[in-house]
């Protein structure tokens, strides 16, 4: 069932907030020189929303924490010389006070806070009766009803100006990216809040700069509404995240070469769909090869073991049970008793084969070493 929540467009006097919307600006505000330059490059290309952090959720201790509220005036600046708006996280109550006390225009939700519903209760309760737009990014988690829980949140509190931002999921898995898009979570979003849009933030989901132009045009494909995008004046001395974030030309071009299609939103879901599928059936049969190398490895080790103790290599009781046990176990799972019997009688010729290879080696260097004495 779709939510319909009540939603205004998100607009402001005197700046064009056209589609796509683009937000960009450092992953942390560092210093007074950095935010102004790196705003000062950013209006030459027209970008209209200033992001910045100020409080910085870091995953470590004694790793830069962001400047805190004295990075605010900075922003004020950003507002007053350039005319854009400005955006920044807030974590808690104190975040939330001291951003509108300093004209914020937008604040943005963190992904570990979306994962806090009592956090983001707060955030919720302290907004009441404020006009600002907030964009909520997704929980770090893959949960799909705790983001929307959290819009609802918000929304409950009266605020009309909501958007979600897809960030990416943490894993434990190796990737090629930061944080996996899952691009079927903020799918399933659009499906359960038609209304509400979509900014995608390509830096947190890469982690790396190489893939953030694919990861925008899938964005504009799947008709999403916008992209935040970290950019820095010099993105390798960045305090944070200096591996994802590009100069501001960098992100003129990778915004000049977007090509926004007239989208065929269900072939462009199908399609990603697909590959995300696809990204699984290559994981699952890398760990099958990984499983069956590991299988071959240990059943050599016993082929050693029965040299060294002078055992048969084909003992058929054991060989009989394995496969009673095997049919047991892949019972109710979905397997047909034939394709289990085929796959363990390959496994089990190549174990035989493996075993008889390494038996032959320990014969032959016994051999040799009889011959030497
Ligand atoms: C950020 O936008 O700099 C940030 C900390 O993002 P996230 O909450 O997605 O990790
Ligand atoms: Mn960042």
């Amino acid at each position: 069932m779709a939510i319909q929540l009540d939603l205004e467009k998100i607009e402001f006097d005197g700046v064009d907030l056209k589609r796509p919307l683009i937000m960009a600006g450092p992953c942390s505000a560092e210093t007074e020189e950095q935010v102004m330059n790196t705003a000062a490059e950013l209006k030459k290309y027209d970008i209209p929303v200033y992001r910045a952090g100020i409080w910085k959720p870091r995953t470590r201790p004694n790793t830069f924490e962001g400047v805190g509220s004295k990075g605010l005036p900075w922003l004020k600046r950003v507002k007053e010389e350039y005319g854009m708006l400005t955006a920044t996280e807030v974590a808690n109550v104190k975040h939330v006070y001291e951003a509108l006390k300093f004209g914020v225009d937008i604040i943005w939700i963190g992904a570990r806070t979306t994962a806090n519903p009592f956090a983001v209760q707060e955030i919720a309760d302290s907004l009441n009766g404020v006009d600002i737009p907030v964009f909520i990014k997704n929980p770090v988690n893959p949960d799909v009803e705790l983001w929307i829980g959290a819009v609802e949140r918000i929304h409950n509190a009266g605020i009309k100006k909501i958007a979600a931002i897809h960030r990416g999921f943490s894993t434990y898995q190796k990737s090629l990216y930061r944080n996996l898009p899952q691009w079927q979570l903020p799918i399933e979003l659009k499906r359960s809040v038609p209304n509400l849009p979509i900014i995608t933030d390509p830096s947190h989901i890469c982690g790396n700069r190489e893939l953030l132009f694919e990861v925008s045009q899938k964005s504009m494909d799947l008709d999403f509404d916008g992209l935040i995008i970290e950019t820095h004046i010099n993105p390798d001395k960045a305090l944070s995240d200096a591996k994802q974030q590009i100069t501001p030309a960098a992100l003129n071009d990778l915004l000049s070469k977007l090509v926004l299609r007239k989208p065929n939103v269900e072939n462009a879901v199908l399609q990603h769909t697909l590959e995300e599928l696809r990204h699984d059936i290559d994981r699952l049969d890398d760990k099958l090869i990984d499983l069956l190398a590991d299988r071959m490895k240990t059943s050599e080790k016993i082929g050693e073991y029965k040299k060294l103790n002078n055992i048969t290599i084909l003992q058929s009781s054991r060989w009989d049970e394995l496969l009673n046990k095997r049919l047991e176990l892949s019972g109710g799972k979905g397997l047909s008793d034939e394709f289990i019997l085929k796959i363990f009688r390959a496994i089990h010729q190549e174990s035989i084969n493996h075993q008889t290879h390494i038996m032959n080696e320990i014969e032959q260097k016994a051999q040799e070493q009889e011959k030497a004495r």
